[in-house]
Formats: C-alpha cells, structure tokens, sequence
C-alpha cells in the first residue's frame, strides 16, 4: 500500500537535496516519478536548485487552485512516485488531493517542506500535511548556537523582521534572506531588533 510521506525541517537542512536523492533512486532502478513545486517560488523558474549544487527541472508548477489529483491521473498515472517541493504552500485541498492520489492511484506522495513560517505560525499546507500523512519525518538541522534549529528567521537587508506577508512577491530591491534558529536564539534575536 502507497503512503503519504510529509519530510518537514527548517530552512537549509537538506530537503530538496534528499528529494533528488530519491528521485534519483527511483530512476536508477527504470522508475518514473513526477516531481513537483508551488509556482509560488519561481526565482528559479521550473527548476529546482539546491545550495550544494545538484538541481533538476520539475515536471510541473502548480498554483493554489490547481486540482492535483486531476493533474496526476490525467497525465502520470505510471509514475512509482510523486515528489512535492516546497510543500508548505500546498492548500489544504490539495495536500487531501495528494491522499486520494495515495489512495485511489496506489502511488506514493513525499513532500517536502518547512513546518513554519518566519513568524513561528504553521504554514497551511504543513499543518495539514502533519494531520493527516501516513509517516512524518522530521530533518534536522543546527543552529548557530548547536542546538536544534526548527524556527526561520527573516532577514530584510541584514535586518530580522517578524511582520510582513508570509510569501514576498519578487521583484524588491529589498535583499531578502531566511536563516533558521533554535527558539532561544530566535526569540533573542527578535528582542534585541
Ligand atoms: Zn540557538
């Protein structure tokens, strides 16, 4: 039986990196998957790139009221897997579209993505992702200090900012940056701004 995989962690700990790992394995083997992301995040076009090097083009960009299970039965119904990046802007309709593509088509679904956002609020597509998914998994990563980071900070020209919308449209001058923290270390921060 297919399952729905949420792989959740903060910023810059390895998620899409581990995504074309799997990705690769699947092929590796004469595999096809279906790789996926948010037309949210399109400063790199199709492709997803990662800060270590490897990148890849996606299959496809999908736009909130894209219907995901349609895309899929329709036009990748003999892929082994569909792989979701960025998964914190899936709407909550499409992370249940992602279940009946589970259940219905028997195809595995691993998304990717932050568990909150630069105000330490759950992102809708994760929250949902954390209710409902067959297996979670956090990935870890640090903060400057060694412990556990699982916040993400904003930076606005070297500046942290906790207000704000929580996606920004491109196209600023503003040099935007997200770092991620341990809750001490993040709330220290906001303090001292
Ligand atoms: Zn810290």
């Amino acid at each position: 039986m297919a399952k729905l995989y949420f792989r959740y962690g903060a910023m810059g700990c390895g998620k899409t990196m581990q995504l074309l790992q799997v990705a690769f394995n699947y092929e590796e083997r004469g595999h096809k998957v279906c790789v996926i992301k948010p037309a949210t995040d399109t400063k790199n076009g199709k492709k997803l790139l990662t800060r270590i090097g490897p990148e890849r083009e996606t299959d496809f960009c999908f736009s909130p009221n894209d219907n995901l299970f349609k895309i899929v039965s329709e036009k990748y119904k003999d892929v082994h897997c569909v792989l979701v990046d960025e998964a914190q802007f899936l709407t909550k309709e499409q992370v249940d579209e992602l279940m009946q593509i589970v259940i219905k088509l028997n195809i595995p679904v691993m998304a990717y993505g932050l568990r909150l956002n630069f105000k330490a609020e759950g992102f809708e597509g994760s929250t949902r992702l954390l209710e409902v998914a067959h297996e979670v998994e956090e990935l870890k990563t640090i903060c400057d200090c060694g412990r556990k980071a699982t916040f993400n900070a904003r930076f606005i020209n070297g500046k942290m900012v906790a207000d704000g919308p929580e996606v920004l449209i491109d196209g600023s001058k503003a040099d935007v940056e997200y770092r991620a923290f341990c809750p001490g270390c993040y709330y220290k921060l906001l303090e001292e701004e």
